[in-house]
């Protein structure tokens, strides 16, 4: 078999900025340590890549939220230091875990019935404070089920830490009543967002994701987080338009002038969604080179007339800085993440 040539798209991942943030937020979090959310592939940018940059980091726990999305970091990191946010939903997935040694998050009685069934042994318990999605109700927290745990982390997740107001503080305030309920040897609460709202909001771990990434969900994390995932996409044709022609599915761009494009290896089916429409752009050194029409599902066509010299076969790097790509797409800053696709080359 011939050798596969590379792809003609590429996420580049910067460790040292990956590792820079996460050093930010792990001092941003006081006297506690902070972990690392890689759930859905590392925000998309590769799960096994940024465990392994974050360990050497010196981060020593890691959220997924599947047990599928285990065995990619059994290979980087020890067993124990990954924690499984789903929990065990059914007999196997509690056998499973307690095979390989990863940790459990248990969200509710039930989960807490499967893990003892299962033989038992460390975990972690998500309380539920108030954002009424995962974790056991604060109702249940005597449970006999819940009494026979061996809780390393209690935790609980603030469903607004990224705005102002008083929803932050009604959580904390049921997270530390709920604390002096149940036997556990450390807390954690905050999410990227919660490490900003300061010292009250760290306890003993914080479970920062997108800022790691080069996310800014509040401003007082914008001068400390840096940018970490590059897209540089080929391009594949360029051709020259005359006044009048149109561009794409559906003709919704129509050249004003004479102008030069170029069709682009990266589209919908990458996560460069439609969104981006006659709105995004990509870069050649300096030059800015707009989206023109319809983004399609492999492909995207850009304005080439400020990069005269850019030919079939040269890359150039799509505008992809999280707060403002969010801004401009309407898409949010976990989306921009999690929606890149398996064509790319992720290093
Ligand atoms: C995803 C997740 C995080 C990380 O949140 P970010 O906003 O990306 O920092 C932390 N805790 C829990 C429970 C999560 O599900």
């Amino acid at each position: 078999m011939a050798d596969l040539p590379p792809p003609t798209l590429r996420l580049t991942v910067d460790r040292a900025a990956l590792a820079t943030n996460w050093r930010a937020l792990d001092r941003m979090s006081g006297a506690a340590r902070a972990g690392a959310a890689v759930k859905a592939d590392g925000y998309g940018l590769g799960a096994r890549l940024v465990a392994e940059t974050l360990w050497e980091a010196g981060c020593r726990d890691f959220f997924v939220a599947h047990w599928s999305e285990v065995p990619d970091l059994l290979e980087v990191v020890p067993p124990e230091a990954i924690a499984v946010l789903h929990g065990p939903i059914n007999a196997e997935e509690a056998a499973y875990a307690r095979a390989v040694g990863a940790r459990p998050i248990l969200n509710s009685i039930h989960q807490a019935r499967l893990w003892n069934a299962a033989g038992g042994g460390p975990c972690h318990l998500m309380l539920d404070t108030g954002m009424n999605r995962l974790g056991l109700p604060l109702a249940e927290l005597d449970a006999p089920e819940v009494a026979a745990l061996d809780i390393h982390v209690l935790m609980s997740h603030l469903h607004s830490a990224d705005e102002d107001g008083e929803a932050n503080e009604r959580q904390r305030t049921a997270f530390d009543a709920a604390r002096t309920r149940i036997a556990h040897r450390e807390a954690s609460l905050s999410n990227s967002a919660g490490i900003a709202l300061g010292d009250g909001y760290h306890y003993d771990l914080t479970r920062p994701g997108l800022s790691l990434y080069g996310g800014v969900p509040r401003p007082e994390l914008a001068d400390v987080i840096r940018q970490v995932a590059r897209i540089d996409a080929a391009i594949m044709q360029t051709r020259e338009l005359q006044a009048g022609e149109t561009v794409g599915y559906n003709a919704t761009f129509t050249a004003p002038h004479a102008m030069r494009i170029g069709t682009v290896a990266l589209g919908y089916a990458d996560g460069y969604l439609r969104c981006w429409s006659g709105k995004g752009a990509m870069r050649n050194g300096d030059a800015r080179l707009p989206v023109l029409g319809r983004v399609s599902m492999d492909m995207t066509a850009i304005d080439l007339t400020h990069a005269p010299d850019l030919a079939e076969g040269d890359w150039v790097r799509a505008e992809y800085d999280l707060p403002e790509a969010a801004r401009v797409s309407g898409l949010s800053q976990y989306e921009l993440l999690t929606a890149l696709g398996s064509r790319f080359l992720r290093a």
